[in-house]
């Protein structure tokens, strides 16, 4: 079978040494055991550091891989050693009937842990019945505590009450803990950064702070509002003395730390700042059936016309395994180590 690559700008990347059969293995000896999967590319916010006002060219129905695929391909990767899921976008909520998709994903033999990541505005609702279909985590994004300031960083009026009302249903649905993924930006929402911080001695949440990426339509708060993490823990250890911890279930990139007899943790995520490449354990799979090896970058395998074809996937995830990139190349204000990208939402952030 020939095996094409999309290589958006970025030719002749060189091809590494991998086990042949086993488990999942890239060339830097990882082991891959995550899949990211999106399943929209929509969203209905628009986060200022995310997506342009006017939304981005959405895919079209007929491009989405069906849940009935997306199903098929984990199904092919659970042998391969695939362990955990997380389902994102776009916002995965605005997908119809997630709750059957996750329903699927949880009968397939070897999956053990299905996370979500929403922005929480349709979560109320259907928290329980994501509870009930097997979601074990939710990750949910907040940017601020302060409903005007929500609105405006997700430039959607109304957007807070939503969230809030996400939040308690996520709450009462019995997913605890819940992760809360801040995306700090300097002059819009970083004065919020220690009461971010405190609500971990208050309840058993986990607060993350995520330094920007540069994308094709964020450049300019990417470069002129950045904050990194190292300033964030220097600030916060103004308020308390800060002990790094191990962190929750499925910590991924981030860094924790706690305060004394603190319920919650503190997370950094450093894309930018520190490079957490060296334990990268995953690949994307985007909601038009691209397998990524990399958030970044311009590589990425096209897996659903060779599924619709109705041939195997396993020479397709061994042949991105061999092109797994070392690290990610992003700087400050360039969108050139994103391989073109315009928003995180493309590619499921
Ligand atoms: N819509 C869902 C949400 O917001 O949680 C899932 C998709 S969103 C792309 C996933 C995560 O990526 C969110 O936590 C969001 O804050 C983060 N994100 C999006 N664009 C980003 C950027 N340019 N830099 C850093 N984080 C970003
Ligand atoms: Fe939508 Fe999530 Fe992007 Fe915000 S970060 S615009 S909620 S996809």
């Amino acid at each position: 079978m020939s095996t094409k690559f999309v290589q958006l700008g970025t030719p002749d990347w060189p091809r590494h040494e991998i086990p042949e059969s086993g488990p999942m293995t890239d060339g830097f000896g990882r082991r891959i055991e995550y899949l990211r999967i999106s399943v929209t590319d929509k969203c209905n916010l628009r986060c200022v550091y995310c997506m342009p006002e006017e939304g981005l060219p959405w895919l079209r129905k007929e491009e989405l891989l069906t849940y009935e695929e997306i199903v098929q391909i984990v199904r092919e990767m659970a042998p391969l050693g695939l362990r955990r899921l997380r389902i994102t976008g776009g916002e995965p909520l605005v997908r119809r009937d997630l709750a059957s998709l996750v329903r699927m994903l949880r009968s397939i033999d070897g999956i053990d842990d299905i996370a979500l990541s929403t922005n929480a505005v349709l979560l109320d609702g259907v928290a329980e019945e994501l509870r009930e279909a097997g979601v074990d985590r939710l990750n949910v994004s907040l940017d601020s505590l302060i409903p005007e300031r929500i609105d405006s960083i997700a430039r959607r009026p109304g957007s807070a009450e939503k969230i809030f009302a996400g939040l308690d249903a996520a709450q009462c649905a019995g997913f605890t803990p819940i992760k809360i993924n801040c995306v700090v930006m300097r002059g819009r929402n970083d004065d919020e950064v220690e009461t971010f911080a405190n609500i971990s001695r208050e309840r058993p949440w986990h607060v993350r702070f995520i330094e920007v990426m540069p994308t094709g339509d964020n450049l300019q708060v990417q470069s002129e509002e950045f904050v990194s993490a190292e300033e964030l823990i220097e600030r916060i250890s103004r308020i308390g003395k800060l002990k790094p911890v191990a962190g929750p279930k499925g910590n991924g990139p981030a860094r924790y730390f706690a305060f004394d007899g603190a319920p919650g943790t503190i997370g950094v995520i450093t894309p930018m700042s520190h490079n957490y490449c060296d334990r990268c354990n995953r690949m994307r799979l985007t909601a038009d059936g691209q397998l990524r090896p990399c958030l970044f970058g311009s590589i990425q395998t096209p897996l659903r016309e060779p599924l619709r074809r109705g041939e195997a996937i396993e020479p397709l995830v061994r042949e991105t395994l061999r092109i797994k990139p070392e690290r990610h190349w992003l700087t400050h204000g360039s969108d050139q180590g994103s391989g073109g990208l315009l928003a995180l939402s493309q590619v499921g952030g």
